[in-house]
């Protein structure tokens, strides 16, 4: 029976975070890890990316074997005992800790069609298989317009294949981005040999031989009609894993609630990453973060207050995506339906878009312009009132 001192359950970028922030602190207490997927840590960005542009394989793994933890990898925590500190496996292995930390991050949203044949990317493994795909295949169906969908339906693309990209909404990140820039991506894509269906929703798919027939619904007219690929990829949103939490009664919500130490409602179990739901401070609300910098800054916050260090939580997370040789980093809430005010430098290419609500900075999107993270935070925990042309001008920052 694996006994340790620090257990943690999940195998991505918040659970190595974690392990190197407990070592900061602790270098000797036992670690043990278990992880679903049968692959060590790695970085996931890369999967959408760097991969499809050349970047090695071998640069995605974390460090984590190095820094003296058992890794039971290829295992799913089943149960969690929170009385007698114990996890069960799905092959009925017990783990008994001191400390649990929670990085179970999050599982892809499915289509309620008939999905066979539909890969909802997330892991490495998915990676290999659409490479795989890709191989055999030359055009493919990309489901969602958002984060992944973008990504993969570009880096097909760029590998010289033919990617048709179907999604509800009106345009390209229409949950992040105002309407304008949005629209303007759907044309972006298009010159870029992508073939875009916005307001589209996916109702059936079937094989027929090597090929995969999707019937896609247009959202105004009804109109149903067919869409012929060798292969389809889907990226519609993940559901953060939360049901070890839920077994085990700890207080969950849209994630497992924690309060600013990382702590659940068991002082002894902490949760970090994609699942975890917190209070930050800038936006005065509880926020659950999707993104790899929360990642890797949370996990390492939860191991070193695992191991005795604790400090509390106040970091905004920023994200960043590569949209063919556009690219961004965004910092706090992107929600196109607060007021937004747009600065562009050069029209939908390089500029910063402010969003507000009650004369607050809620968020900020640097598009194509870089180094200015750190300014769009102070500006989100500035009480403000701003009105729109006091931002215009404000990033980037002037140095000092
Ligand atoms: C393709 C892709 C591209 C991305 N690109 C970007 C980007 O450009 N910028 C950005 O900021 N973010 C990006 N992200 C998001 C970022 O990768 C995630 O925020 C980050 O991986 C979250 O880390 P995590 O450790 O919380 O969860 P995960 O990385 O999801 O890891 C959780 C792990 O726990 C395992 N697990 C779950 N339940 C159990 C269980 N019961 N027992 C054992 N193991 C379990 C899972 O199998 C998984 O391995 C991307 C994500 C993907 C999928």
């Amino acid at each position: 029976m694996p006994d340790s001192k620090y257990l943690i359950v999940g195998g991505g970028m918040a659970a190595d975070a974690a392990i190197h922030g407990i070592r900061e602190v602790d270098s000797k207490g036992s670690i043990a890890l278990i992880g679903a997927e049968s692959d060590p840590p790695y970085d996931r960005p890369p999967l959408s990316k760097g991969l499809w542009k050349g970047k090695p394989l071998d640069t995605i793994w974390r460090d984590t074997s190095k820094q003296a933890v058992e890794l039971y990898l290829g295992r799913e925590a089943k149960t969690l005992d929170p009385q007698n500190k114990r996890i069960v496996d799905e092959h009925g292995a017990v783990y008994t800790f001191e400390k649990l930390l929670l990085a179970t991050g999050g599982t892809p949203r499915e289509l309620p069609a008939r999905a066979g044949r539909i890969l909802y990317f997330r892991s490495l493994q998915d990676y290999r298989t659409l490479r795989a795909m890709a191989e055999q295949g030359r055009r493919f169906g990309v489901i969602g317009g958002g984060f992944i969908g973008s990504e993969i339906a570009a880096a097909l693309t760029m590998n010289g294949k033919e990617a048709v990209m179907i999604f509800p909404g009106e345009g390209i990140g229409d949950r992040t981005f105002p309407r304008d820039l949005s629209k303007f991506l759907n044309g972006y894509y298009i010159q870029q040999g992508v073939q875009v269906l916005p307001g589209q929703s996916v109702v059936d798919v079937e094989a027929h031989g090597e090929q995969v027939v999707f019937k896609v619904r247009d959202e105004k007219t009804s109109k149903i009609c067919d869409v012929t690929v060798d292969g389809v990829v889907a990226g519609i949103g993940i559901q953060p894993n939360i049901e070890l939490a839920e077994i085990a009664g700890l207080e969950t919500g849209n994630g497992i609630i924690v309060n600013e130490f990382l702590q659940t409602s068991h002082a002894d179990i902490y949760a970090a990453g994609d699942v975890a739901a917190f209070h930050n401070p800038a936006l005065s609300r509880y926020i659950r973060v999707e993104h790899e910098d929360n990642a890797n800054t949370m996990g390492r916050v939860a191991g070193r207050a695992m191991a005795g260090k604790p400090e509390p939580y106040r970091h905004l997370p920023f994200f960043y995506s590569d949209l063919f040789d556009l690219g961004y980093e965004a910092v706090g809430e992107l929600d196109p339906r607060l007021e937004t005010v747009t600065d562009w430098q050069e029209p939908f290419r390089k500029g910063v878009i402010y969003y507000l609500q009650d004369a607050r900075v809620r968020g900020v999107l640097l598009w194509n312009v870089w180094g200015q993270v750190d300014a769009a935070r102070s500006l989100i925990a500035e009480p403000g009132p701003f009105k729109p042309a006091d931002l215009k001008g404000r990033l980037p920052a002037k140095k000092a």
